[in-house]
């Protein structure tokens, strides 16, 4: 199959077609390769990964149930375009949920679980190093996903994990400023307050850290990169 975008090595790996079409084009979004509210057609995304029209159809439909996609009846599927409001609401819903499961992971974490946040942040800074903010927002993402599994509320892990896939496309909108990233500070000191079990921290620690993620959003002004999806998916 013709990869224009590499798949990154997630400890997920994508176990259909479809699976990979959706992560090389979730990853292509948040690489500010293909604008918000740009059509996905069909017929050219077929072409340019060499699946069936069938396959893409399955990778959209993923894609629309984390709220990346649009799908308009009769018109066909585009990338989304959170409003102002929806960023908000989105940032304000993490900062609901996601300081309670770091404090429920401090108390669950185990050393496999500590080993793998390690990897990511390592993973995170290879990305940063290289300049690949689109990696590197993708990755970051993941990192909060991950302390939600291990928190182990399946339920919350679920929300997050959609709220998660959100903002990631809302940073790729509207950051214009390297902090609007992770800051890979925030992540280690998350990461050492669960390794130790302190749970009070690790809730304190990702309050203050979604609080300076969302205001380092720019609101007020939009980046929209205007390309053809075979352009930006082939180049
Ligand atoms: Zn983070």
């Amino acid at each position: 199959m013709n990869m224009p975008d590499p798949t990154p090595p997630d400890p997920a790996k994508p176990a259909a077609p479809s699976d990979a079409v959706a992560q090389a084009l979730s990853l292509a979004i948040h690489r500010h390769r293909i604008a918000p509210g740009t059509k996905l057609g069909e017929d050219e995304l077929a072409e340019i990964y060499g699946v069936s029209r069938t396959v893409i159809r399955a990778a959209l439909q993923s894609l629309a149930h984390l709220r990346l996609v649009d799908i308009r009846r009769n018109r066909g599927a585009f990338v989304a375009q959170p409003s102002r409001q929806e960023a908000r609401e989105v940032f304000e819903a993490r900062e609901l949920l996601e300081p309670r499961t770091a404090r429920s992971a401090a108390a669950h974490a185990k050393p496999a679980d500590i080993a793998r946040l390690k990897r990511h942040i390592a993973d995170e800074h290879a990305a940063l190093a290289a300049a690949d903010n689109g990696r590197a927002v993708h990755l970051s993402g993941l990192f909060h996903v991950e302390i939600a599994r291990i928190a182990g509320q399946g339920t919350i892990a679920g929300f997050v994990e959609t709220l998660i896939a959100r903002s990631s496309l809302i940073v790729a909108l509207y950051w214009h400023r390297e902090s609007a990233l992770c800051e890979r500070h925030a992540h280690d000191a998350l990461l050492r307050a669960i390794e130790q079990g302190d749970g009070p921290r690790a809730e304190d620690l990702m309050r203050s850290h979604l609080v300076d993620l969302h205001s380092a959003l720019d609101l007020s002004h939009r980046s929209a990169p205007a390309r053809s999806l075979k352009e930006a998916l082939e180049t």
